[in-house]
């Protein structure tokens, strides 16, 4: 995305979208080193010095990157809901096969209440996402663009995801934070799902935009 109109006021009013090949003069990346988790993918800082392209690699139409930009992130937030959803499924899942074959004080500590409401919270959680996301997915397949739909999509299944992976660690005792159990892995990887295609607080913004409509 790239200020095409410097004199544009707020600056988003000038931005288009532009196609950069990988192996134009003056594209550069950087790996931006380890991170918390999604360790299977590499993270780069993509640098752009003096780079020219021909005027057909414009993508849409110029000055409206920005609008096109957000039309994007209503399909992308969707993804990011479902990778969300099967982050908690992957640790619920773990954490319920585990709690039925582990023993402590005589008996399966599935036996034990308390771990049987953590189940269900997950569970409960774990559904509510799977709902959201899936009607998110459903109206977006409709044609229909529903920015609070897809926000609220993204933000809930992404805090299921927290939440149900610490829950998961927690039923795993010590073993969940031992790398073999795999639990610590879902809960590490949860975390960005809270953070980029726009953080808990910018979904939040785009939900109460949407309740609120233009504020005289
Ligand atoms: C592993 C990884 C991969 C990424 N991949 C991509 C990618 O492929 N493409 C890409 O473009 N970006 C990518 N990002 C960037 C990511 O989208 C941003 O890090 C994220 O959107 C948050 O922006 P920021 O880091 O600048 O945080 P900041 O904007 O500095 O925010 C810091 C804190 O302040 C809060 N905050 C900021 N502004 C407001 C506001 N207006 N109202 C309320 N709270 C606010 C935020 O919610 C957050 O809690 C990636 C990041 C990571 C970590």
């Amino acid at each position: 995305m790239c200020q095409t109109d410097p004199e544009a006021s707020p600056g988003y009013r000038g931005m288009s979208l532009i196609l950069v090949e990988a192996d134009r003069t003056g594209v550069s990346t950087t790996d931006v080193g380890a991170k918390m988790g999604i360790r299977m993918m590499h993270t780069a800082e993509v640098t752009f010095k003096d780079v020219r392209v021909p005027s057909s690699n414009l993508i849409g139409k110029e000055n409206k990157g920005f609008y096109q930009v957000l039309e994007f992130f209503d399909e992308s937030r969707i993804l990011i809901a479902a990778q969300a959803l099967g982050t908690a499924q992957g640790a619920f899942d773990r954490a319920l096969a585990y709690i039925k074959s582990r023993e402590q004080f005589g008996r399966k500590i599935a036996q034990f209440q308390v771990n049987q409401h953590k189940l269900a919270d997950m569970a409960t959680k774990i559904e509510m996402a799977r709902l959201m996301t899936y009607k998110a997915a459903w109206n977006f397949d409709q044609g229909r663009i529903d920015p609070k739909l897809t926000s609220m999509a993204k933000m809930a299944a992404a805090r299921a995801a927290v939440e149900v992976c610490d829950e998961a660690i927690q039923l795993l005792g010590g073993y969940g934070y031992m790398q073999e159990y795999e639990v610590e892995r879902f809960a590490r990887d949860a975390k960005i799902t809270e953070l980029y295609e726009g953080t808990r607080e910018i979904q939040k913004n785009t939900i109460a935009s949407a309740l609120l409509g233009k504020l005289k």
